[in-house]
């Protein structure tokens, strides 16, 4: 998963009907350790993602599986260029890489599901890739090898584990421990970046 921006304004679901009677908001965020504060119109509300991941994750896990069979059905194999940067970066089954690129990565319907990504950054709109097992969401537009290396060490990281459920948890716990940016698997994600082919 890949993001190059770091604190982001968000419109929760809660807020949504104040904007239609078209009040101004002044979105802020502020993100810590396991909990994200949304500051409008003077007001506090803090959504404490370490107590959601209990109830979030098997969600999360049912619509990482869906939409990897998803892309399964409609992405596109890796040529041969591209099966060489997933091998240089620990990719077993490189083969098995399915890419479907998208106008934008998909947001879960389930709203606290849907929160929960926008809150950590997850699935915020400067999110242009997304790798759920085999399987690689990409934004139009940015198919590059520095992008497509990082989810392909996302890949790898997913054959390690062994599964999109045994992966997820692993990686949201580190996503509401220290942060997105500083999440161990992101780091590595990001140490396996590459510039060319
Ligand atoms: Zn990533």
């Amino acid at each position: 998963m890949v993001a190059y921006c770091s604190a982001k304004a968000l419109v929760t679901s809660s807020q949504a009907w104040l904007s239609s009677m078209h009040y101004i908001l002044v979105k802020r965020i502020k993100a810590f350790c396991c909990s994200v504060s949304v500051n409008f119109l003077g007001i506090s509300m803090t959504f404490d993602l370490r107590t959601a991941l209990p109830t979030i994750l098997p969600k999360a896990i049912t619509w990482a599986e869906a939409h990897c069979l998803s892309i399964s059905q409609v992405g596109q194999p890796l040529k041969e260029t591209l099966l060489a940067v997933a091998r240089s970066v620990g990719v077993l089954y490189p083969d098995r890489i399915r890419i479907a690129e998208v106008p934008s990565l998909p947001l879960p319907e389930d709203a606290e599901l849907r929160e929960a990504a926008l809150a950590t950054g997850l699935l915020g709109p400067d999110m242009i890739g997304l790798t759920l097992g085999y399987g690689i969401y990409v934004c139009h537009g940015h198919d590059n090898i520095r992008l497509l290396s990082h989810e392909f060490r996302h890949v790898h990281q997913y054959e390690q584990a062994g599964s999109i459920a045994s992966f997820l948890p692993a990686y949201l716990q580190q996503i509401v421990s220290v942060g997105y940016a500083n999440a161990p698997f992101e780091i590595d994600a990001r140490a396996y970046e590459r510039n060319h082919a």
